[in-house]
């Protein structure tokens, strides 16, 4: 069994830190605990949870820097997109705190008496984290779940553990309970196993891969235990003829470079309209080759190393080596770097059209007309998000409801917001995460009708 987890900075490969690796004895005891201290936070005030979870949000903006610094330094991530995420986790905790005093049940018609509906905490939830972005994902289930009345228990990914533990840490400073939110680092399939099975935990909120998301819902299955999936993503962004063709070209590339391609919603499958494919083609290439790739602590870089050795291979065994197209330039030497790739004349049921690269890399596929493009987005197992670029404002909306996903953007390719509903399709998952709903997804409706006849 494997006792720490070694973090390495995938820039350098340089060993950060080792991190302890938490055994399923101590994720038991962290459950009994967790269950102890929920009973202590839902008995408190609606105004009192509101405030100690905007105080949580005040210290992770005083710690903002450092929490972004944490980040490159074990994922990789460039400086400004890990200050994004370290203020995402801000807003993501006072959003939820707005919405613990207006947590509200129903008062509903009925004859005989009176009937209302409670929304009660579910107890105790595990929120098992990918290393992709590893403090927004963990803070989408851990805000919502913590304002709603729950104890969270957070996996973080074997690889990136830093930026959740020091968020614990915070989560004590701002005054919550102990052992409310705590974080047990540790291998997926015995940390995060030993969540999923034990009987203490009410739901399980997973990210990763559809693979082990799969198996993690068979095991809920069997104790009927709530569960969130977010999966996979092979997200389709369409340009029609009519659309802005400078404009889509223009915001390609860090569509699928972003992160260096290790998003969910990656734009990685680019569908071109025939008529316009080749000048699209001609703006594209110049544009991608102009990434700039490098240190991901310099100002100026786009885009930093891909997180592991593992990830490395996969992506290089999925990307032929004699295909059409152009790759960017990445960093020799040390760290797991991978060049921008778009890759043209590739069939549209090849594996790198057909599965999630989670690297940077992308692959261009012409189409016909409207009926052409959306077959060729719903191809796919997957169904997380997409992009729709064009100037019809009709067509915009008919193309975005013909997408099987849950996430579409026309003429932009945003996908994440917290104000917004987010979650996926089909093989990219199951229920929705952010948005006005979130707190609801961790609490249990209860109905109680109360006779006033005797
Ligand atoms: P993964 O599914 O193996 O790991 C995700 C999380 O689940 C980690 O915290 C891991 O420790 C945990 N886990 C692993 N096995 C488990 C088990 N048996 N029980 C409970 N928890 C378990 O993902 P990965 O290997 O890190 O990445 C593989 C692929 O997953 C990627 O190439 C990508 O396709 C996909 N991915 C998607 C997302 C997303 O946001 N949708 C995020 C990360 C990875």
């Amino acid at each position: 069994m494997i006792h720490e987890h070694r973090v390495l900075d995938p820039a350098t490969e340089q060993l950060v830190a080792t991190v302890p690796a938490t055994t399923a004895a101590e994720v038991d005891t962290a459950v009994t605990r967790a269950a102890a201290a929920q009973r202590t936070w839902a008995a408190l005030a609606p105004a009192d949870r509101a405030r100690l979870l905007r105080r949580f949000a005040v210290l992770v903006d005083e710690h903002g820097e450092q929490l972004a610094r944490l980040e490159v330094t074990e994922a990789g991530h460039t400086l400004g997109n890990a200050r994004w995420e370290a203020a995402n986790v801000r807003d993501l905790l006072d959003y939820a705190a707005g919405g613990v005093e207006r947590l509200t049940g129903r008062q509903i018609p009925v004859p005989g008496g009176i009937d209302l509906t409670f929304l009660e905490p579910l107890g105790v939830v595990g929120v098992i984290a990918p290393w992709n972005f590893p403090m927004p994902i963990a803070a989408w289930g851990a805000a919502p779940a913590l304002a709603a009345g729950n104890a969270v228990l957070l996996k973080p990914a074997e690889t990136t553990p830093l930026t959740a533990l020091h968020l614990a840490r915070l989560a004590l400073d701002a005054g919550l309970p102990e052992h409310l939110f705590q974080v047990l680092p540790g291998a997926g399939d015995v940390a995060g196993n030993a969540l999923v099975e034990h009987p203490g935990v009410a739901k399980i909120v997973f990210t990763g891969s559809a693979r082990v998301g799969r198996q993690v819902m068979a095991r809920c299955a069997d104790r009927v235990k709530r569960v969130t999936l977010e999966l996979g993503g092979k997200s389709p962004n369409i340009v029609f003829a009519d659309a802005d063709i400078e404009a889509a070209a223009a915001s390609a590339p860090m569509s699928f470079l972003d992160n260096a391609g290790q998003d969910c919603c990656a734009r990685s499958r680019i569908l071109v309209q025939r008529s316009v494919h080749d000048r699209f083609l001609e703006l594209l290439l110049p544009a991608v080759a102009a990434v700039v790739v490098g240190d991901p602590t310099d100002e100026k870089t786009q885009m930093g190393p891909l997180i592991s050795r593992t990830q490395l291979d996969r992506v290089r065994a999925l990307v032929p080596e004699d295909a059409d197209g152009i790759r960017g330039s990445a960093p020799t030497g040390p760290g797991f770097w991978f060049p921008p790739t778009v890759l043209t004349g590739v069939a549209p049921d090849a594996p790198v059209a057909m599965e999630e690269v989670f690297g940077p890399v992308a692959v261009v596929l012409p189409f016909d007309d409207e009926a052409d493009a959306v077959r060729l987005a719903n191809a796919t197992e997957y169904g997380l998000a997409g992009s729709v670029w064009t100037r019809d404002v009709g067509r915009a909306v008919r193309v975005s409801r013909a997408v099987r996903a849950g996430n579409l953007s026309v003429n932009s390719h945003s996908a994440v917001r917290y104000w917004t509903p987010f979650g996926g399709y089909e093989q990219s998952g199951l229920g929705r995460e952010l948005g006005p709903d979130a707190l609801a997804a961790f609490t249990e409706t209860k109905n109680v009708f109360i006779g006033t006849e005797a």
